[in-house]
């Protein structure tokens, strides 16, 4: 299964989080390949720049004992 490609509406689903664990697994590992082609639909599905939207800021700006 070298040639394998998830479809786009695949990836749709799985950007929306509606793939089940076992489908979600085969389309990361393909993602993990690198595959051109596969990364930019991704890029293209999801809002934004694909620059990790989902992590949270974790600076605390209300320390008032930073010392820089
Ligand atoms: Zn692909």
């Amino acid at each position: 299964m070298k040639d394998y490609h998830p479809s786009p509406d695949l990836l749709k689903r799985f950007l929306s989080g509606r793939l089940d664990a076992a489908e979600c697994r085969r389309i990361v590992r393909h993602l993990l390949t690198g595959c051109p082609s596969c990364q930019e639909v991704t890029r293209g599905l999801s809002p934004g720049p694909a620059e990790h939207p989902e992590i949270p800021r974790i600076v605390d700006w209300n320390r008032d004992d930073a010392d820089l």
